[in-house]
């Protein structure tokens, strides 16, 4: 929807509201959010509103840390679940800096501009999220449990599904701040659950799927349950990923589309699929951010640990759903809810029209199980691992030129500084299962 300023100011005193709330994404996409009252709406409308950057993730020093925030109209709705009289309302917001530019650690003005790349070689780019999440019960003090409030499976119906109410809020929420859901289920996993929203231009979904994770986790709240998007909550059952499906148009035209190519795809997405597999090990830093979610991608649980693309099954990297015609598209399988969704989007982008840009043929697809080849059938058919953990993925990240390009070097230094940060604090703890293992052995 286009939203202009004036409509807002005018939605705003219609709606009675009281509060609007400024959000933005950090570097590791947490919402952030600067409330103001309405009376300050025009001036933060005219992007006037300036904040203290430094106390920001991954944003700036103390000595340069005026930082504006430009509103994007479009982005404004008013939040269902609070009051009807003095209503809150939201608006989501470009990082600029005091000299008018877009800020360089910026995520979303980081989207927009690998969008705009793609612009320029005549596409738009198309993009749907699945994105999967564990709902668990909290303890008498309020605090998140792992436990889960039932044993239901893939689209179990009620009464086992007590996760239900509670997810059909989630969906009458979305609906009502302008989401088209178009399934929503529960997934493999006790407790777990999955909600689609119809795809849009990238950069609508990227704030979509903030939102999404916002919502999903207040509405969850408000049904005394805790919401996570964290990749591997419990060790032995299936995690949760974001599986991404893009397609790129010209006009009203899928360009993946060839009626006349064997697998009906055209040169473009043969060579988008190229891109993808040539550079997803260096992306994976950005579309799996954590150390956990090096312990979603392992073999058996329908998560992808191999670089390699498939019409059929579902243990490769990239799969290409069945449909035709303008639904053609490629699902990129190891992005997880965890990732900052403006910078996911953005490297997913650039390592396919980098593809195109240099005409990456990818391999021959495999359709077979790759679960079930050992690893000098997987060397055979050239099928190389994902990173098996955040430390792998982050230097494999250093090593590309195109993902550092994408994120830009202010961002690229920052993930990287905190990405090796944060492997350090893990590597040097004591896990419990390391106590399991050798306290009585040695
Ligand atoms: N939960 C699986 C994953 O981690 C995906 C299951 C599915 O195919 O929807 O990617
Ligand atoms: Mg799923
Ligand atoms: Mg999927």
């Amino acid at each position: 929807e286009n939203l202009t300023k004036e409509d807002v100011l005018k939605l705003a005193r219609d709606n009675d509201v009281q509060f609007v709330r400024l959000q933005f994404t950090d570097i590791f996409g947490v919402l952030k959010n600067v409330a103001i009252t309405v009376k300050q709406l025009e001036k933060a409308l005219d992007g006037e509103l300036m904040f203290d950057g430094s106390s920001i993730e991954g944003f700036v020093r103390i000595e340069e840390s005026d930082m504006y925030l430009k509103p994007d109209p479009s982005t404004f709705v008013i939040f269902p679940w609070r009051p009807q009289e003095g209503a809150v309302a939201r608006l989501i917001c470009d990082v600029y800096n005091p000299d008018g530019t877009p800020f360089s650690g910026c995520p979303r003005c980081t989207l927009k501009r690998v969008v705009a790349e793609a612009e320029e070689l005549g596409y738009s780019v198309n993009v749907g999220p699945e994105a999967e999440f564990f709902l668990f019960m909290v303890d008498e003090r309020g605090l998140p449990t792992t436990i889960t409030h039932d044993k239901a499976g893939y689209f179990d119906l009620t009464p086992v599904d007590l996760g239900e109410n509670a997810r059909r809020d989630m969906v009458i929420a979305l609906q009502d701040i302008g989401f088209e859901v178009e399934a929503s289920h529960h997934e493999v996993a006790p407790g777990q659950h999955e909600i689609d929203f119809k795809y849009d231009d990238a950069l609508t979904t990227a704030d979509k799927i903030a939102t999404f994770k916002f919502v999903v986790r207040t509405i969850a709240q408000r049904h005394g349950l805790h919401a996570t998007f964290m990749p591997k909550p419990i060790f032995g059952i299936p995690g949760s990923g974001m599986h991404t499906h893009v397609s790129l148009f010209q006009g009203n035209e899928n360009v993946f589309f060839d009626a006349n190519d064997k697998r009906e795809l055209s040169e473009t997405a043969y060579h988008f699929i190229g891109g993808l597999l040539k550079h997803a090990r260096s992306f994976c830093a950005i579309t799996n951010p954590t150390i956990n979610s090096y312990k979603r991608l392992v073999s058996g649980f329908e998560a992808p640990v191999y670089v390699a693309w498939s019409e059929k099954n579902r243990s490769p990297l990239l799969r290409i759903p069945a449909r035709r015609g303008v639904g053609t598209r490629v699902e990129v399988r190891n992005p997880d809810p965890a990732a900052n969704p403006y910078l996911a989007l953005a490297v997913i982008i650039k390592a396919g029209i980098d593809g195109i840009k240099n005409k990456i043929m990818p391999p021959e697809p495999t359709d077979k199980n790759i679960y079930d080849l050992d690893a000098k059938e997987r060397n055979e058919l050239g099928i190389d691992n994902l990173p098996a953990d955040l430390i792998e993925a982050v230097q494999e990240l250093q090593g590309s030129k195109v993902v550092r390009e994408a994120l830009g070097e202010h961002l690229y230094k920052r993930f990287v500084d905190a990405k090796i940060m944060e492997w350090d604090k893990y590597r040097s703890q004591v896990h419990d299962w390391e106590l399991q293992e050798y306290l009585t052995k040695f």
